[in-house]
């Protein structure tokens, strides 16, 4: 048996309720699709706290820790030691299990925790004697209870003493998937991905949907959108992902509608293609990286006559966020260095020269009535990706 153990701390999942069984067990399928490739794991939770036992030798437990920090649902983790109920036992492995951390510190604390009532010395027992005998041990030592470099957590449940130092901070946010499901317009660009993400974190199961023009857009801009739905997938689970010939209906608006209101004409379309995939997929909100006045289809005029051809709600999480901080989500989450790369986007394909940027609904309206939209949204051959991290 493996004595090291990972402990999660749940975050806000705890705060649900009657729904809580149904988050717990969900969050718990999403830790072990984060665990692919790590070898035979026992998962389970108790009190508040999801515990990972290894039962392979020599289990990688570092990446492991990295792969859960991108979990959402989760506070913090620790790598913890099991520990024996026997107390003179417990006290050796608990200074040998924290000794690396103890010598870089100055100051520490023990906190105890016996969920275990049967155990027979008390919380406030098990603090005073473990910190005296850590104190014989590590002389340099001094004991702060209010703000010391290293607590030492002793939880003593299920017949172990968990021992472990300082947890480290994890995703937070609600786990993907219990929060309903919504479909994704994921371009190559910097945004889509990062409001997959972030709706991801608040609890949705991610679907995407991709628009392409070939031959105007390449292979590899298309490629680029299958990297950029992996990497986002990494922290929203695995993606269904489809993707729509659309240069036909490019064509089509590009010869029949006002030039200026090409643009417009174009993401309402688009939009009205997402919303019936979506309906047909059972998600019930559109999620789309569009920032208030960040290019000319995204002023509150083009918002509202691009709005007004939905019919679920649209989720535009980065409404009111400046680019910079998109950029800096889009790092962290590893997405950005593959979202610039140069390959054209169907929405820069037959761009206006002079784009409307403060359309009125109806004189949109009046433009996209002269296409037959029935006809040439009826028979789209939808490409149909299931996008995996590990793949
Ligand atoms: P991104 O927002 O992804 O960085 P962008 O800033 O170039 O791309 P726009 O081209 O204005 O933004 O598109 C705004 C939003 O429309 C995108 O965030 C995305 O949700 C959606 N979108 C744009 N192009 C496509 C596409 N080819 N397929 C699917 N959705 C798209
Ligand atoms: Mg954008």
């Amino acid at each position: 048996m493996n004595p090291e153990v990972i402990l999660m701390k749940l975050g806000e999942v705890v705060l649900k309720g009657l729904n809580r069984r149904r988050l717990e067990d969900l969050l718990i399928k999403n830790v072990k699709t984060a665990l692919h490739g790590f070898g035979k794991v026992h998962v389970w939770e108790s009190q508040s706290t999801i515990f990972v036992e290894f039962l392979e030798e020599d289990p990688d437990i570092d990446g492991a820790k990295i792969a859960l920090k991108k979990v959402f649902g989760i506070m913090n983790l620790t790598v913890a030691y099991r520990g024996d109920y026997d107390w003179e036992t417990l006290k050796k492995q608990t200074a040998d299990y924290v000794s690396f951390a103890l010598r870089r510190a100055k100051t520490f604390k023990v906190d105890a925790r016996r969920s275990d009532k049967k155990y027979p010395m008390g919380s406030p027992e098990i603090c005073r004697e473990m910190g005296g005998h850590l104190l014989s041990k590590f002389p340099h030592l001094s004991v702060d209870v209010h703000n010391p470099d290293v607590t030492v957590s002793i939880e003593i449940r299920d017949g172990f003493a968990y021992i472990h130092t300082n947890p480290e901070k994890a995703a937070g946010g609600l786990p993907a998937g219990t929060g309903g499901h919504g479909m994704l317009m994921l371009s190559g660009g910097i945004d889509s991905p990062v409001a997959g993400y972030v709706m991801a974190k608040r609890g949705l199961k991610i679907s995407a949907v991709h628009f392409e023009s070939p031959p105007y857009t390449s292979p590899r801009a298309k490629e680029k959108v299958l990297t950029l739905a992996k990497k986002m997938s990494v922290y929203t689970g695995p993606v269904d992902l489809w993707i729509v010939p659309f240069t036909e209906i490019q064509e089509a608006i590009r010869d029949t509608c006002k030039e200026d209101l090409f643009t417009i004409i174009m993401r309402r379309v688009m939009l009205k293609i997402a919303c019936k995939l979506a309906k047909e997929k059972n998600a019930r909100c559109i999620i789309t990286g569009e920032s208030l006045g960040q290019v000319a289809s995204q002023t509150l005029g083009a918002i509202q006559c691009t709005d007004a051809a939905s019919d679920l709600p649209v989720f535009r999480p980065f409404i009111g966020t400046d680019k910079q901080d998109i950029v800096d989500i889009a790092r962290d989450i590893d997405t950005f260095e593959t979202s610039i790369l140069p390959y054209e986007d169907c929405c820069t394909v037959f761009t206006p020269k002079h784009p409307k940027t403060n359309p009125y609904l109806d004189e949109v309206l009046e433009e996209e009535a002269k296409l037959d939209l029935d006809a040439l949204t009826a028979n789209l051959a939808l490409e149909y990706v299931k996008v995996k991290p590990w793949d």
